[in-house]
């Protein structure tokens, strides 16, 4: 059995006092009970504050990693907001070069007039840049298909410059013109569908613009006939020659020697008989000139 009471005593050093406390028990245990509670309070609050410790660096952390990311993407925005206003400038130079190759209004992209400075819009957020990226790549597609589009118009247009008649075709002189005239052999009116330029026998023809040679034969009235496909509608007509130097099929180009001025067929003397036909119907070669 345990004793039910306990007596400390303490004597000071060097004094004949002694000091003594009488103790229950049960007093003992309550104090070491408040100890305990004691020392696990103590730790707790420890533990606490060391917790918190951590968390307040972590919030720190955290926080200045914000802001160095919120400026990342200020930075961003405004490198957005360049490439947007350079995008308005091409927009703008390509509406001027559709105006003038007479093609019709591009679609509109949204990017004109929008943009202002980037500090006075509404706080930058990752999906306010995204909805910019984008506007800014649909921008790009429009431009790029304008791009073609201008492409192959200048293509057609070099195209076309090449296919149509251009200049004489011989040196010489217009003994007949164009139209409604007296036939020098029925003496009845009819239609002149070329231009008669008088040049002495073996002078050489050329080609009036580049093309396919696609008749090079003698022919009932024509005599020694070349006739050149220069696409887009025209064909031109060398008549009356006294020689022929190219072959159906034959690429000519402008300015080629294709045959030599005679007067085969129906001819009063030497001359090249030249026609320019466009879609079928003889037209004034003058104009070609
Ligand atoms: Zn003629």
């Amino acid at each position: 059995m345990s004793p039910r009471r306990f007596t400390v005593l303490i004597i000071p050093e060097g004094s004949h006092r002694v000091r003594r406390f009488n103790f229950k028990r049960s007093a003992l245990y309550a104090v070491a009970a408040i100890a305990a509670l004691f020392t696990i309070g103590v730790s707790f609050l420890t533990y606490d504050y060391l917790r918190n410790d951590l968390d307040r660096s972590e919030l720190n952390r955290l926080k200045a990693e914000n802001r160095s990311q919120q400026k990342e993407l200020h930075r961003l925005a405004a490198v957005l907001h360049d490439m947007r206003q350079e995008m308005v400038v091409l927009a703008q130079n390509d509406a001027k070069v559709r105006v003038l190759a007479k093609l019709s209004k591009p679609k509109s992209d949204g990017l004109t007039g929008m943009g202002g400075p980037v500090e006075g819009r509404a706080a930058e957020s990752f999906s306010s840049l995204q909805r910019e990226i984008d506007e800014l790549r649909q921008a790009i597609d429009l431009r790029r298909e304008s791009q073609e589009e201008i492409q192959g118009f200048l293509n057609d247009q070099k195209s076309l410059l090449a296919a149509r008649p251009k200049g004489w075709p011989v040196r010489g002189w217009i003994t007949s013109n164009f139209g409604m005239r007296r036939s020098p052999f029925t003496g009845q009116r009819v239609m002149h569908e070329g231009i008669d330029i008088a040049a002495s026998t073996g002078t050489p023809i050329h080609a009036s613009a580049d093309g396919i040679v696609i008749r090079a034969e003698t022919a009932p009235g024509y005599g020694k006939l070349v006739v050149i496909d220069h696409g887009y509608g025209y064909k031109t007509y060398y008549a009356h020659a006294s020689r022929i130097f190219v072959k159906v099929g034959q690429r000519v180009r402008r300015g080629e020697r294709i045959a030599a001025v005679g007067s085969t067929g129906i001819s009063t003397g030497p001359h090249l008989h030249y026609e320019v036909r466009l879609n079928g119907v003889p037209v004034n070669p003058r104009k070609y000139f």
